[in-house]
């Protein structure tokens, strides 16, 4: 069986993590080295590696995923705005092989992101 990801630890509550939110398809936590006040990350409970890896088939749990994090931004008092932001493979900054939609929010983000 293939190594479990970080993020799959996470999920079956072998590392700690602040979790904020759950589902049957994904949990949200904050990111340990936040770049915001509000800094969390909505990672499917299915380890896909990365955006490339997302089909047609997933469609659906990519759409959630995004639902999701609207819905947290909401949540976390986010009314003036934030930031989705999903890095793939190493030009992109991706440094977790496990899909992560990062929700980045509380201050007035810089573009562009570097
Ligand atoms: P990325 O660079 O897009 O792959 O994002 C990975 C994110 O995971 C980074 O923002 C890290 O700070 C965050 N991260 C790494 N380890 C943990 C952890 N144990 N708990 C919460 N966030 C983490």
């Amino acid at each position: 069986m293939a190594e479990k990801t970080l993020f799959e630890r996470i999920i079956d509550r072998e590392i700690p993590a602040t979790i904020i939110y759950e589902d049957d398809q994904c949990i949200v936590f904050r990111d340990i080295n936040p770049q915001a006040p509000t800094h969390v990350l909505v990672v499917p409970r299915k380890p896909i590696p990365t955006m490339d890896d997302v089909s047609e088939d997933d469609a659906a749990l990519a759409s959630h995923l995004l639902m999701t994090a609207k819905k947290i931004a909401a949540d976390e008092g986010l009314a003036n705005g934030y930031r989705i932001v999903i890095n793939c493979g190493a030009d992109g900054g991706q440094s977790v092989d496990h899909l992560h939609v990062h929700l980045l929010g509380g201050r007035k983000l810089k573009w562009p992101p570097g």
